[in-house]
């Protein structure tokens, strides 16, 4: 029902760490909450909205792999684990204040979400329904960037536009350099050459071999997040 805005789909990916706020706990309530609420502010545009959610906050599976004799598969599967919890916690935020919402997990869970099956995650976001898409892409050795640019592609969405902690892509580390420049725009080529620290190279090249525009945002300025999906000039923007 909507055209004026820049994009009609788009896939939000949240990390573990910025759902964790500056809480104690693995999750804060606050972000989740402000979370939906800017999502439910451009769903009410028209604008379809597909979220991937990390893990990060509760187990990364790299930094627990070799420890106590635990190999690598089984500690992403543990990190998958972690990102349903954030899911289904972000899923109930959500609905409490009247968001449809439907998780899929990328391996069943029936009892506890959809599993994902790309038809019909494509009929949710076309009921004006928000989707969150879990446990990454289903299997060890990737990240939920990873799969963000995965579902991105599947469900035709037209950008990623990843949350974070930071402003977006700056030309050196921020927190060394007082004088470090945030970049407005960034080629997937300077991505990956300069070795940024932006998504793993895997996700980029996902999206730069589909085309998939990344914009790289802070969600812990208000408003930014609807700023983002409606398209206005928020952090980073890679493409071309
Ligand atoms: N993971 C995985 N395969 C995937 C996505 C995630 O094995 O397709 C595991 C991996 O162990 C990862 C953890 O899930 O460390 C949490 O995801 P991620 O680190 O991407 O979360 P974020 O950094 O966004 O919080």
């Amino acid at each position: 029902p909507q055209s004026s805005y820049k994009w009609r789909r788009v896939l939000l990916k949240v990390s573990g760490e910025a759902l964790a706020g500056d809480q104690e706990q693995n999750i804060d309530p606050k972000v989740t909450m402000a979370i939906a609420r800017e999502v439910a502010s451009v769903t009410r545009l028209g604008i379809e909205v597909a979220i991937v959610v990390g893990g990060g906050n509760i187990f990364r599976g790299s930094s627990w792999a070799g420890s106590s004799g635990l190999d690598r598969s089984s500690a992403d599967y543990i990190g998958m684990l972690a990102t349903v919890m954030n899911a289904i916690f972000l899923q109930a935020t959500m609905e409490s204040i009247g968001i449809p919402t439907r998780v899929q997990t990328a391996f069943r869970m029936s009892e506890v979400a959809e599993p994902y099956i790309r038809r019909r995650a494509v009929r949710h976001l076309e009921k004006g329904r928000v989707v969150i898409f879990a446990a990454g892409t289903g299997n060890p050795f990737f990240t939920t960037d990873t799969a963000a640019a995965l579902r991105c592609a599947e469900i035709n969405a037209e950008v990623v536009l990843k949350a974070t902690n930071v402003d977006g892509v700056f030309d050196d580390d921020p927190r060394r350099n007082p004088n470090a420049r945030l970049l407005d725009t960034l080629t997937y080529h300077e991505v990956t050459s300069k070795e940024l620290s932006v998504m793993d190279m895997t996700a980029i090249t996902l999206c730069q071999e589909n085309n998939i525009p990344v914009v790289v945002f802070n969600l812990n300025k208000p408003d930014n997040i609807s700023k983002a999906i409606r398209g206005e000039s928020v952090g980073t923007l890679i493409g071309g």
